[in-house]
């Protein structure tokens, strides 16, 4: 199978069109097509000559032969928007476009299927099937630049797929995001936001990466009794090893972690958890994002009152923490992310 280009670099992009036989300033005039203008095939970059396109047809998937899109679904009221794209390989990716005042955060997958099973996801379901290149992730953000008409403000890595655990491809994706036109997408750094349920290896990793990308840590919970019931992960890495890690990025990088903690009714929302979630946090500074639950099939707990996820905020910003409470359709789409791929695939699989 052909790569995408825009897995490559832009030492390796050039090379791929020095090997071509082509001048110089020709993988500048490519950058600017695959990153600036945002073409999703050669035929649409009309100033390269038509031999250069062939050779780079034969050797290099383009855009939209890395990711074509298969369904556009959009959610009746909020102008979210979900992607579905089938891969080189036949394999089907979701993207998610979500619109807020005046700019549009992406949602990118970084896996195809996720292998983590964290119980309130529909994405854990079916297992990891493979880990995308980066240019399948990249691809995402170009898609989204295609629909948009404009680079997306904002990039989680918030999708199906744990990032950290195809640390290479995320990475550079987040990086060719990041890079400035033409070689990159030119999308800030702060508004590029790696999320992770909370493999520790990665979260030492990411601390030495000298970019300024967010870091967001699912946390839900704040005991391990607890976090062991919704996220498998923390039997690997409990919150004896997350939290240290959390604490030991935010001494070397001088960044605040978001942690996301999902609101469920009696399990989770009540005082005493507050009060160990205050323990947990407050020797290091962070903020939390409080999200009640969004109903799943897959999840048979409840979403509390506004009044307990309210007085949960509370009790945190009394006792220090920066606590806000989210009722966004983002997170509501990103809770039952895999949604759509796992319709295609209980239709018939996604070859
Ligand atoms: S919430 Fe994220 S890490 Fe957990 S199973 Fe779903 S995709 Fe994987």
């Amino acid at each position: 199978m052909r790569p995408s280009i825009l897995s490559l670099d832009p030492p390796a992009l050039a090379e791929a069109v020095a090997s071509l036989g082509q001048p110089r300033f020709r993988a500048r005039q490519l950058s600017e097509w695959l990153y600036a203008r945002h073409a999703g095939t050669w035929d649409a970059m009309t100033n390269l000559p038509a031999a250069m396109r062939a050779a780079l047809a034969e050797r290099w998937l383009d855009p939209e032969g890395t990711l074509a899109t298969v369904e556009v679904a959009g959610e009746e009221g909020t102008g979210t928007r979900k992607v579905l794209s089938r891969l080189a390989d036949g394999e089907l990716v979701e993207t998610v476009l979500i619109p807020a005042k005046d700019r549009t955060t992406v949602c990118v997958s970084s896996q195809v299927g996720c292998g983590c099973g964290c119980a309130f996801c529909a994405s854990g379901l079916n297992g990891c099937t493979r880990s995308l290149a980066s240019g399948e992730i990249v691809a995402q953000a170009a898609m989204a630049a295609r629909l948009l008409g404009r680079r997306p403000d904002n990039v989680v890595f918030m999708g199906i797929g744990e990032p950290f655990l195809n640390y290479e491809a995320a990475l550079a994706a987040a990086r060719r995001m990041n890079d400035a036109e033409p070689e990159g997408l030119g999308i800030g750094a702060r508004r590029i936001t790696i999320s992770t349920c909370g493999v520790v290896p990665g979260i030492g990793r990411f601390a030495a990466e000298g970019r300024q990308f967010e870091l967001s840590v699912s946390l839900h919970a704040p005991t391990d009794a607890q976090r062991g019931r919704l996220m498998p992960v923390n039997r690997r890495w409990p919150l004896g090893e997350l939290i240290p890690a959390c604490r030991a990025y935010t001494e070397r990088t001088g960044r605040i972690i978001t942690f996301e903690y999902t609101l469920v009714a009696g399990f989770n929302d009540r005082p005493e958890d507050a009060r160990a979630l205050l323990r947990l946090l407050r020797p290091f500074p962070s903020r939390v994002n409080l999200i009640p639950l969004n109903p799943v099939r897959e999840f048979d707990g409840r979403t509390p009152s506004d009044a307990v996820c309210e007085a949960f905020r509370e009790a945190l910003e009394r006792g220090g923490l920066n606590a806000t409470l989210r009722r966004s359709k983002g997170r509501g789409v990103n809770a039952s992310c895999g949604q759509l791929r796992r319709a295609r695939i209980g239709r018939g699989g996604p070859a």
